[in-house]
């Protein structure tokens, strides 16, 4: 069954596509369909229970690269993976890039993602200069920023057709490493102040925090990339099977030693870049440790810092610890898209186990009467009244549905 990386809803899908072939592509006649990438959403915007998936894996090859301009042209199913290695080499890397590296070009457009460098850079839509959209009526439509599918279809969530290419504008870099600070502190207070001070001096920050520690201790990651010789990790653990070990107990375990080993490897060290944005790829299929029934990740974006306060407390009070919970700061650089979900202010990101709906609807109140949102990448909960709010152009966006492609995502919140 093809599932997301939260496993959580299951979908039955009547079809799944394989596309292999830019050239001469045809889509089903019949839908309702959807692209899926590589699953890397977590609820249900890449499922279409009851419906088609296109499986866009096969469409995986590099069309042009200009060294000059940086900018590369490649097919929608290219992972942003296998760009890195082709040109992580060369001095050029992606402008923006997710906790993954296992994400397709399609699904990093189509969810509009972000990275730790929002306050500089925005979103990955910000730097994809033109795209190919196949629509079911047969036209394939080659469109640039200026252009209103364009500005629907990043961030579009897959409903305005398939992108078979789309070409991004790589920036250059002093190749393989980043100077990164582990910087441990306690409470919101002094995040926001470490993220005020690091902002303006670095590209890339982030931080964890233990919420259900006594002060909120956490630690905040900055970082920029530097020139230096540094090995690429070798060693990668999977997950074999099912092993539901995330716990009350195991979380407290982890997040106590992991704030330990963070403090003991110091303040500052000079990194491979993979482990630095990509420290969850170590593990793969690391959604196993939540078990069959999988898990749901509230993460959502609140314009001002009491919001934020509001929501860390009431997670704290629920004691719904997570070992991942991840705090940033958006800047105000725009995002391109319509249904775009990053905007000025704070983000929190955390796992629950799938069984934790209250603790979500809680979260998500808690978010919305702050005038936040939620990342549909994330979302397998959240309610129509919550989406249409905290997307205010999204009946401008709908006038640029492709009629054939649809999602789980879409008919739950959107009837
Ligand atoms: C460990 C981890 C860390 C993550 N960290 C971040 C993060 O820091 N920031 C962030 O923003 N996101 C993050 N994500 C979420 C992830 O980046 C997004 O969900 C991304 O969209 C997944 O890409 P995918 O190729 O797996 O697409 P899928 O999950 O398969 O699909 C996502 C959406 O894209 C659409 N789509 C896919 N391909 C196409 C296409 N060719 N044409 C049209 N539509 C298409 C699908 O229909 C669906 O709506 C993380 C995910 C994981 C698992």
């Amino acid at each position: 069954m093809t599932e997301s990386w939260g496993r959580y809803p299951q979908a039955r899908h009547t079809a799944e596509v394989r596309l292999h072939w830019r050239a001469g592509l045809t889509l089903p006649l019949v839908g309702p369909m959807l692209a899926y990438g590589q699953g890397r959403s977590y609820g249900d915007c890449c499922l279409n229970d009851g419906g088609k998936l296109l499986r866009t894996a096969g469409l995986d090859r590099f069309i042009s690269f200009d060294s000059r301009s940086g900018l590369l042209r490649c097919e929608a199913g290219v992972t942003l993976g296998e760009i890195l290695r082709l040109m992580v080499p060369r001095g050029f890397f992606l402008p923006v890039v997710p906790g993954t590296k296992h994400v397709s070009v399609g699904g990093a457009i189509a969810n509009d993602i972000h990275g730790k460098n929002h306050h500089r850079a925005g979103t990955f839509g910000a730097h994809v200069r033109r795209l190919e959209l196949l629509r079911s009526d047969g036209e394939a439509r080659e469109i640039a920023p200026e252009d209103r599918l364009f500005q629907a279809t990043v961030g579009g969530l897959g409903l305005t057709g398939l992108i078979t290419w789309a070409e991004i504008a790589l920036r250059r870099i002093p190749v393989a490493a980043v100077r990164m600070e582990a910087i441990p502190f306690a409470g919101l207070d002094e995040f926001v102040a470490l993220s005020d001070e690091s902002d303006a001096g670095y590209e890339y920050t982030v931080a964890w925090v233990d919420v259900l520690s006594h002060a909120q201790r956490g630690i905040f990651f900055r970082g920029d990339h530097v020139a230096g010789a540094v090995r690429a990790p070798r060693t990668r653990t999977v997950v074999p099977t099912d092993l539901p070990v995330v716990n009350a107990l195991t979380v407290l375990a982890f997040n106590a030693a992991y704030y330990a080993a963070q403090k003991l490897a110091g303040r500052s060290r000079v990194q491979h870049w993979d482990p630095f944005f990509f420290p969850l790829d170590g593990i793969g299929h690391w959604n196993r440790l939540y078990g069959h029934r999988g898990f749901l990740q509230f993460q959502c974006v609140v314009p001002a810092r009491e919001g934020l306060r509001e929501l860390l407390d009431e997670i704290a009070r629920l004691g719904a610890g997570s070992p991942l919970t991840v705090l940033k700061k958006f800047g105000d650089v725009p995002s391109p898209g319509m249904l775009s979900f990053p905007r000025p202010g704070f983000t929190v990101a955390i796992d629950l186990p799938s069984s934790e709906i209250q603790t979500f609807a809680r979260l998500e109140s808690i978010a919305a009467g702050a005038g936040g949102a939620l990342y549909p990448a994330k979302d397998a909960r959240m309610s129509a009244a919550t989406f249409a709010k905290s997307y205010p152009r999204l009946d401008e966006f709908k006038r640029f549905l492709d009629p054939a492609f649809s999602s789980s995502f879409w008919r739950r919140v959107a009837g």
